[in-house]
């Protein structure tokens, strides 16, 4: 049995991708309504409750997370008896922008710049460095744009202390990207490594709407060197699972934004749109079991479905559509469910795009 922290929509698609390979799943959610209730054997607990995380330990021959939120020592706990991948240690990274930000750069990876701030002096300090505009954040627990302030003009700061002060933070000059991309690879048990096409990534108000994949007209270049940072990454983390990783593009260049050890929204389409889907690599990587491939088959977009629901049948008409649906009640700002996309070429996919932006926008 495989175990996972977490039971929304990614350990739903997890266990969705594991039966067919003969596996089965328990999950621990505080909730009992989460996603993944009718496909795993759920034990409603939070995720720092001894029973629940012994009873994994226990029961699961690897344990795996959904979330980068996990308590670490949590994880740690569960590793004592039984493997967890990716290891507890890659939580402590990726739970903190700034280290997370640091090993980019010790790995060649350039960020946007970034300084620490604990104290107003710091903020200061910090905004003078980076320059304005800059996007200060909580080192911990942002996520989806949420704990963030940008800054504009030195006039800013008072307000942006008063919001987010008291809390460790880090400042980063605010980038004039020209798209947002991410790529995901998948590192095994046995150090084999594969890594999917880079993708293309819209957000609004701080929630992926849409991905497309491979992202349109991206230089080769760009794609081994996303490649090569991903690949380094995971070498030097003793990484198994699936790695995401959220680039910015500037002209020739690319800058590491963030991280997520786990298996990733920008990495749905790969379900119908690549050989090999994120959920099953993922689940074969911590397993030790030979990597699928991770070649598109074709071009992809995925659509999320955020806070309530389109005409699903329109939806279906459009030829090439798969609709994924989480099984989660309607709430503003909520992730319910995505549509991917597959087409022949390019063209077809814009086609059928414009069809589905209507219905789902
Ligand atoms: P994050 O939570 O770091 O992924 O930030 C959420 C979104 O804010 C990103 O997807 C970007 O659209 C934007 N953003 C974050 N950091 C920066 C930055 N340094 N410069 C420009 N835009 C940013």
């Amino acid at each position: 049995m495989i175990g996972v922290l977490g039971g929304g929509q990614l350990a739903r698609m997890l266990a969705l991708a594991g039966y067919p390979l003969g596996e089965r799943f328990a999950a621990v959610d505080p909730s009992p309504e989460c996603g993944v209730r009718d496909l795993a054997h759920l034990i409603v607990a939070s995720y720092d409750d001894d029973v629940a995380l012994d009873w994994m330990a226990e029961h699961c021959e690897v344990v795996t997370y959904e979330f980068e939120r996990v308590p670490a020592a949590s994880a740690r706990r569960i590793a004592e008896r039984t493997p967890v991948h990716p290891n507890p240690g890659v939580l402590d990274v990726a739970q903190d922008r700034l280290t997370e930000k640091e090993l980019f750069t010790r790995l060649g990876l350039s960020t946007p710049a970034f300084a620490a701030v604990s104290t107003r002096e710091d903020l200061d300090a910090a905004v003078a460095s980076v320059g304005t505009p800059a996007v200060v954040k909580t080192r911990r627990e942002g996520y989806d744009g949420k704990g963030q302030f940008v800054v504009r003009a030195r006039a800013d700061l008072d307000r942006c202390w008063d919001e987010l002060g008291g809390r460790d933070l880090i400042v980063e000059a605010r980038v004039d990207f020209d798209r947002e991309l991410s790529v995901l690879a998948v590192r095994s048990t046995t150090g084999e490594a594969a890594v999917y096409p880079v993708v293309e990534n819209v957000h609004r108000a701080g929630i992926l709407r849409l991905s497309r994949a491979p992202a349109p007209a991206l230089a080769p270049e760009l794609q081994s060197a996303a490649e090569s940072h991903a690949r380094s990454i995971m070498a030097e983390l003793d990484y198994v699972g699936v790695l995401a990783i959220e680039l910015f593009q500037l002209g020739d260049r690319l800058l590491g934004n963030e991280m997520a050890p786990r298996v990733h929204n920008s990495g749905h389409w790969t379900i119908e749109g690549a050989v090999t889907s994120q959920f099953t690599n993922h689940l074969r990587a911590i397993t030790g079991r030979p990597l699928g491939s991770t070649r598109a088959l074709g071009h992809s977009a995925m659509v999320n479905l955020i806070g309530d629901l389109p005409d699903l049948d329109g939806l279906l008409r459009i030829e090439g559509a798969h609709l994924h649906l989480y099984d989660k009640e309607p709430r503003a700002g909520r992730k319910l469910g995505h549509v991917t996309l597959v087409a022949d070429d390019p063209e077809e996919l814009e086609e059928r795009l414009a069809r589905l932006a209507p219905l789902a926008g």
